[in-house]
């Protein structure tokens, strides 16, 4: 029976299933792009057929590809042409000297001829020796003829050089919109080179924009970022309108090789109902009576599955929200600093509620856990409970509240976690928030002790996309000095894989088709040189990725 052949049997190697009932098998087919027998050798050789071909892992590891959690995948056709001015490991970047050095070089390299931007990836002020923020200055004296705007590494702003602000119109006369930050001069009123939140967001709008062909054409690249790293479901997790119709016009032409998942932005929902729903009604949100239609399956490779709220910023741009203050001063010299919403809290109320009532699923991003509580009355106050399967996703859930958890189960709320931070900024953190609170970030142990579903991100762009650093965070929780930041809630190996495939395709509703090795599953699968469940945990770091298969055609190969 040619139909029920399989096209292709690994075998010879670790099989990892993410499968609890069934961890480890010894063989697996693939056809048609989907799995067809998964278990003994003897019992998935049975599938071999006359072009069947036979793949020896040869000791090599094999597991369900992973699926990004949440991320922004609208980045990745841009960053590929900006100045990488992240700090180690993400980038090249330890002080000023460095941002302006990477500055130089990219304008050389790139031939950007005066007037035009100059745009940078990862800026953040904790990875420079410098001990202060980069300024207008630092950037006039070796970009003076180029506007320049280095996107802060939480991308929840930005430090501008003078052609910058000029650009976008920013002076001493503008004010700081509520939500804001704009650093001043010392002893002026001229913005001094950073910009956040409020007063960033709509200048990130403004932004020239290559053209739409340019763009398109860099969607091989861009999907290949995480290909390349063993990821074949991507997010958009924050989608304004215009990425959107980007993407979608990519799906339209056939360039999606891998799944694009997009939340659209709630600022941008309207925007977006407008141009789909011209005949809508509805609340402040103006939510059609059938959006929900929209949402959840896929078209050409692209899919909406809900919508995006934000309630704070950043921890490490201290922009997040908390009950309890920092340690340490605001952003702009602040005592007692606890940080603030977005949006005022009435406002997420109605958001919540209308999206809710609507029947479509929400991903909301919250650090500190006063944003967190700001979301949980929000949810409470729509009615939600966790029998009613919604799945409302926390995104970041960092600095949540033992108490909090138990929330997150009587409403159904599932955190994506974001363990990174343990490395990157565990000790900005702890200086910040001390011990008890720095500990306690993206605590995955004890969410999972108390029945919650949890998943891990990059966060792409803020943090490149690094499936073996996320799983390595969870597990050892080591920040840059070495510390480990909150012993208890590390997590094994297995549970820290399981947040990068099962876990995250259950929060967006593809467990059926995602996440396991399991027959009748799509054949989203890995090739790893290394197992994660058994190497040392320092040496889950240096293992590789070595083909990565999309519904069983190869989209990279080392
Ligand atoms: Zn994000």
């Amino acid at each position: 029976m040619i139909n029920d052949s399989a096209e292709r049997i690994f075998r010879g190697g670790t099989i990892l299933t993410m499968d609890d009932a069934r961890p480890r098998v010894e063989a697996v087919a693939i056809g048609g792009g989907r799995i067809l027998a998964v278990g003994d050798e003897a019992e998935v050789m049975s599938t071999r057929g006359d072009d069947t071909e036979v793949v020896e892992l040869d000791g090599h590891t094999l597991m369900p590809s992973f699926i990004d959690a949440h991320g922004h995948f609208a980045n990745a056709p841009q960053i590929i042409k900006w100045a990488n001015v992240s700090g180690l490991p993400a980038g090249p970047v330890t002080c000023i000297a460095d941002i302006q050095r990477v500055l130089a070089e990219f304008v050389a390299a790139n031939s950007v001829s005066a007037g035009n931007w100059v745009l940078g990836y990862g800026y953040d002020v904790s990875n420079l020796s410098d001990g202060r923020q980069c300024t207008r200055d630092d950037l006039d004296a070796v970009l003076p003829d180029h506007p320049v705007m280095l996107i802060h590494s939480s991308n929840h702003g930005a430090v501008l050089n003078s052609k910058g602000f000029a650009a976008m119109g920013y002076d001493a006369s503008t004010p700081t919109p509520p939500g804001g930050l704009i650093l001043r001069t010392p002893g002026g009123n001229e913005p001094e080179g950073l910009i956040m939140e409020t007063a960033f967001v709509p200048i990130f709008a403004d932004l020239p924009q290559p053209s739409e062909q340019e763009l398109l054409d860099t969607f091989d690249a861009a999907q290949q970022l995480y290909a390349s790293k063993g990821t074949t479901t991507v997010q958009e997790g924050a989608t304004h309108a215009k990425d959107l119709s980007l993407i979608r016009t990519a799906a339209d032409q056939g360039r999606l090789y891998l799944d694009v998942v997009a939340v659209p932005l709630v600022l941008e929902v309207p925007k977006l109902v407008k141009e789909y729903f011209p005949d809508f009604t509805g609340g402040p949100m103006e939510l059609p009576d059938r959006a929900a239609e929209s949402f959840g399956t896929y078209r050409n490779r692209l899919k909406l599955q809900g919508i995006k709220c934000v309630v704070d910023g950043s921890p490490q741009g201290k922009t997040a929200f908390w009950t309890e203050p920092l340690l340490t001063p605001g952003p702009n010299g602040e005592a007692d600093w606890c940080g603030q919403p977005v949006f005022p809290e009435e406002l997420i109320q109605k958001m919540v509620k209308e999206i809710a009532d609507a029947g479509i699923q929400i991903f909301c991003h919250c650090n500190g856990d006063a944003a967190i509580d700001v979301m949980i009355d929000a949810c409470r106050a729509a009615g939600m409970t966790a029998g009613d399967d919604r799945r409302t996703v926390i995104i970041h859930s960092q600095f949540m509240r033992p108490d909090q958890l138990d929330d997150y189960v009587e409403l159904g709320l599932s955190p994506s976690f974001f363990t990174v931070h343990a490395y990157f900024w565990g000790d900005l953190h702890k200086e910040n928030l001390g011990q008890r609170r720095a500990y306690f970030l993206s605590p995955m142990a004890s969410a999972v002790k108390a029945g919650l579903r949890c998943s891990n991100h990059n966060d792409f762009s803020v943090t490149p996309i690094d499936p073996m650093r996320m799983v390595w965070s969870a597990v050892a929780r080591t920040s840059r000095s070495g510390e480990v930041m909150g012993p208890n809630e590390r997590v094994e190996p297995w549970q820290a894989l399981k947040a990068l495939t099962i876990e995250a395709a259950w929060q967006i509703r593809e467990e059926d088709s995602k996440g396991t090795l399991a027959e009748g599953k799509l054949a989203d699968v890995v090739i790893l040189d290394g197992d994660p469940t058994s190497v040392p945990t320092d040496r889950i770091l240096d293992i590789a990725v070595v083909q990565t298969f999309k519904e069983g055609r190869s989209v990279y190969c080392a």
